[in-house]
């Protein structure tokens, strides 16, 4: 093999490259027209109605905890197989990021978890399921056990992908959609992030806070004495400078527009992939059935081991994969085992998280990975584990 393949890589083309020039010889390297094409290219894919553009998914998360009113005090919950900023989020707001474990079959929240959850916290304001590895958890259960608590999707893996209830992911069951364009996610804008929503306030909100807080439209102003006076504009709540540049957006407009390749090459590595796993010994396949494959992003490859079979720990079996040129991963250490958050999780166990926690190996899967290079993954996981 030639190259050591990473479990997530980017995809950029001279599309791309020559959309940033653009950018760099024209008038606005920020706040300009850019950054309006690119929230309107994932409105369109989406067919969300409003979508906000941020500097990362991590600022996505944030505005959409504050926008869905989370305050000093409060309780808002997500699941434990997640990246630590779906739980920091909620912490950034002054309130208390609380856990519900996963569900091992779809691997976002657990419906029957929440619900009893929530029976023992009513006072929880705010439900974020992860839809983890490109899978969404969009379902008419999870809402109705939410009630009218604001339900965020944590969709950093799954723009592109299909919720259970047809929909695209960005419109459908919950309120907003958080998505990320880090380098391994989906698409890339080096940095970036957005939130989708079909709701005229919230998407209100989530402007203001992106850029200060601050009002400029003269109808909306507050101080009406000075309202349409040239130089004149508000600030209104205390917001941030989460905002995305034109020359990331331009990335990510070119991005979109090959989103659904994307998808489609990453779906049939996942098939292949799949196929070859299914007979291995001590190997489990995760959200494999036919019908998640359909509507998944694929966003992260990964597979169930039963290391104690094998006869290797988990550090072994990535360094002699590493020795082959694979890389590989573990998403993801679950929220709970952080020391940061962990005090608060004391006595209490999310057994469905730590048991996919103990077993779980993330294997290269991305657009430009090739078909031998994928035999190349499957023949080095066989020899590795001996099956
Ligand atoms: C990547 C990711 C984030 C954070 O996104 P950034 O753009 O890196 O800030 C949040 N949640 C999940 C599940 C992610 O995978």
């Amino acid at each position: 093999m030639t190259r050591f393949l990473g479990y997530g890589r980017q995809t950029i083309d001279d599309i791309d490259i020559q959309a940033v020039v653009d950018v760099l010889k024209s008038d606005f390297l920020t706040q300009g027209p850019a950054v309006t094409a690119f929230e309107k290219s994932i409105a369109d894919l989406t067919g969300a109605k409003y979508v906000v553009a941020v500097a990362n998914g991590t600022a996505a998360l944030h505005i959409a905890c504050l926008a869905a009113g989370l305050k000093d005090g409060d309780v808002g919950v997500t699941q434990p197989v997640t990246f630590c900023a779906s739980a920091n989020a909620i912490t950034y707001c002054g309130a208390r990021a609380d856990l519900v474990d996963i569900d091992p079959e779809t691997m976002t929240m657990s419906v029957d978890g929440l619900t009893a959850y929530l029976a023992d916290h009513p006072e929880c304001k705010v439900v974020i399921p992860v839809s983890y590895g490109g899978l969404s958890s969009s379902n008419a259960a999870l809402r109705k056990a939410a009630g009218d608590r604001i339900i965020i999707e944590d969709a950093s893996h799954s723009v592109g992908a299909i919720g259970e209830d047809g929909n695209m992911v960005g419109t459908g069951y919950a309120d907003m959609y958080t998505f990320s364009f880090h380098p391994v996610k989906p698409i890339t804008t080096g940095e970036g992030g957005a939130v989708a929503t079909d709701d005229p306030d919230l998407y209100k909100a989530l402007q203001l806070l992106r850029s200060h807080g601050i009002e400029r439209e003269p109808g909306l102003l507050q101080n009406t004495e000075d309202a349409g006076k040239p130089w004149y504009h508000e600030q209104q709540v205390l917001g941030f400078n989460y905002r995305l540049c034109d020359i990331q957006a331009a990335l990510g407009t070119a991005q979109m527009s090959r989103l659904p390749a994307f998808i489609a090459r990453r779906r049939e590595i996942a098939i292949f992939y799949d196929r070859e796993f299914a007979g291995m010994n001590h190997v489990r396949l995760v959200q494999a059935r036919p019908d998640q494959r359909d509507r998944s992003g694929h966003h992260l490859y990964t597979i169930r081991i039963d290391y104690d079979a094998v006869g290797k720990p988990r550090e072994q079996v990535m360094k002699e994969l590493a020795e082959r040129q694979v890389g590989s991963q573990v998403h993801y250490i679950p929220v709970h085992r952080m020391p940061y958050h962990a005090p608060r999780f004391e006595g209490r166990s999310f057994p469905e998280s730590d048991a996919y926690y103990a077993e779980t190996l993330t294997l290269p899967c991305f657009p430009t990975l090739t078909d031998d290079e994928a035999a190349q993954v499957v023949a080095a996981v066989r020899g590795v584990l001996g099956s």
